[in-house]
């Protein structure tokens, strides 16, 4: 470490000593200015001119050397971050954060994501070299602050350690390693939840959550080797479109009693009401989709829901790695929002609302894509729904990854909760874009948690440490996962936690 400004000062002080040299052979007048040359060239004034001629010829190839040999050693030295940042920043994507890359003509491809170094692209292996290992991804990671093995800081200097095996490798004309099992062991890769917090805070914009979502395609499609728990979720998705397995025949079955129309043909209605596996499944969201549903129908919306033509929309499956069941999924529901000329789109699922609005596009589709905390805040700005607020209870706003960090979408909520309850929501201590995850991302949702401390856990009391009587949320995984974890440390607590919907449904009654 000491190398690197060792040569520095060796190339300054070779300067100046040249700089003096120079002066005192020509004791130019105006170099009195050259503070430093002209102080070192008082050091020679006692030596003949021929003496300081061959002198200044000395030093000077003796700094130029030095410079030389620092310019050259940039690349190796810690100093390569002043080229390598600029040139991650400059290379970093320009599509929507939400965006993951497509895999094209995936019928024809043999090998699926990244089994090896080589595999990676340009820009990744140039966000290894150019991490200047500060840390702040790791200390914003949910999973390593909840004790999981992953930080992903050191899965950025595990990758450059891949690099330098590959140049080993090239040498020896010797076969590369895996990097999972090699460099980056199974339960690093799995404990991501694409949170997004990592690339949020990185000062010189590393994409890691790309990079960990093709090291997972490689374990899922080139060799069937993930979290055992996750055959299922792969199966069900397959074949009931959803990942629970419930008969896909019963999709619709949230919404008896509610006279919801049926989106069957062109112009059936303006919107379409896309009610993701979690509104048409989970019974908390349940609730909750049903409370939209009444706000809906108070605000006059003309909407309808696909019922049981709707698949999952695929978030986890591409997110878990199974990018040819993401295909699968995404070319179906197109295919039915096309044949219905579908092209403003409602959802309460900020895993639905990005994948639709941002990766879906890529795929052929084109629409407006409206999460229901906009449609919501629309609606009480225009006056079509009246919300009082008579006896609030206090509430306090956790944001969603999806929705917050991924889409921008941090005002309409806040603005949702003042509006029902006359006053601005609390804030957590991690709060909009340093929100922490509740733990369901990334198809985290369907896989065991057995390592550390449960992350829904930490969330759930960092929000109750707020001492309001409602925790306010708005995605059905995050209303699921902080559940769970009042469930498990606040049993006997009065504490709510609430969709957005449910708190405007009964601010309007
Ligand atoms: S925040 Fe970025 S630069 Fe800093 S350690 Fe993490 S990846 Fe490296
Ligand atoms: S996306 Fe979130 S969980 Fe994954 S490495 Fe980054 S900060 Fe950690």
């Amino acid at each position: 470490d000491l190398f690197t400004p060792i040569l520095l000062i060796l190339v300054v002080l070779s300067g100046f000593l040249v700089e003096g040299a120079r002066i005192s052979i020509a004791q130019p007048s105006f170099e009195r200015w050259s503070f430093g040359g002209w102080a070192i060239a008082s050091l020679f004034t006692g030596l003949s001119d021929t003496t300081r001629l061959i002198l200044h010829r000395y030093l000077w190839w003796v700094h130029i050397s030095l410079a030389s040999l620092f310019i050259g050693l940039i690349p190796y030295l810690k100093l390569s971050h002043f080229l390598y940042a600029p040139l991650s920043i400059f290379t970093s994507s320009l599509e929507p954060k939400g965006h993951l890359p497509m895999i094209e003509d995936i019928e024809e491809q043999e090998v699926f994501g990244a089994p090896t170094i080589k595999d990676l692209t340009y820009k990744d292996l140039i966000d290894a070299d150019a991490c200047v290992r500060c840390g702040r991804c790791q200390e914003v990671c949910p999973a390593y602050n909840s004790g999981k093995p992953l930080s992903p800081k050191k899965f950025i200097q595990d990758l450059k350690l891949e690099m330098n095996t590959l140049s080993r490798v090239r040498k020896n004309n010797n076969g590369l390693e895996e990097i999972v099992g090699h460099t980056i062991q199974a339960d690093e890769l799995w404990a991501c939840t694409t949170c997004f917090a990592c690339q949020e805070f990185c000062p010189i914009f590393i994409e890691h959550i790309p990079k960990i979502v093709e090291l997972r395609r490689s374990e899922v499609l080139n060799v069937s080797r993930f979290p055992e728990e996750l055959n299922l979720t792969f199966k069900n998705l397959e074949t009931n479109y959803n990942p629970w397995g419930i008969g896909f025949a019963d999709r619709d079955k949230w919404a008896e009693g509610l006279d919801i129309k049926r989106f069957e043909k062109p112009g059936d209605a303006e919107y379409l009401l896309f009610v993701g596996c979690m509104g048409s499944y989970d019974d908390r969201a349940i609730k909750a989709m049903r409370a939209l549903v009444s706000i809906l129908k108070k605000a006059g919306i003309d909407f309808a829901i696909l019922g049981t033509e709707e698949l999952c929309c695929g978030d986890s499956a591409r997110r878990l790695g199974n990018e040819y069941l993401y295909q699968i999924l995404t070319m179906e529901n197109i295919e039915k929002f096309n044949e219905r000329n579908i092209t403003k789109i409602i959802t309460a699922c900020p895993h639905g609302y990005n994948t639709l609005k941002n990766e879906y596009s890529k795929f052929g589709f084109k629409g407006e894509i409206c999460h229901h905390t906009q449609i919501i805040t629309e609606a009480i700005k225009d006056g079509n729904i009246n919300i009082g607020h008579k006896n609030s209870p206090t509430i306090v706003y956790h944001d969603s990854c999806y929705l917050g960090r991924y889409n921008n979408i941090y005002n309409e909520p806040r603005e949702i909760i003042k509006r029902a309850t006359g006053s601005n929501p609390f804030e957590p201590k991690n709060t909009r874009r340093s929100s922490f995850c509740c733990g369901a991302g990334g198809g985290r949702m369907w896989m065991e948690e057995t390592i550390g401390s449960r992350i829904n856990e930490v969330r759930f009391d960092e929000l109750m440490g707020c001492g309001t009587d409602v925790i306010a949320v708005s995605c059905p995984f995050c209303l699921t996962m902080l559940n769970d974890g009042k469930k498990a440390k606040a049993p006997d607590s009065d504490i709510e936690i609430m969709d957005i919907a449910e708190i405007v449904e009964r601010a309007i009654s």
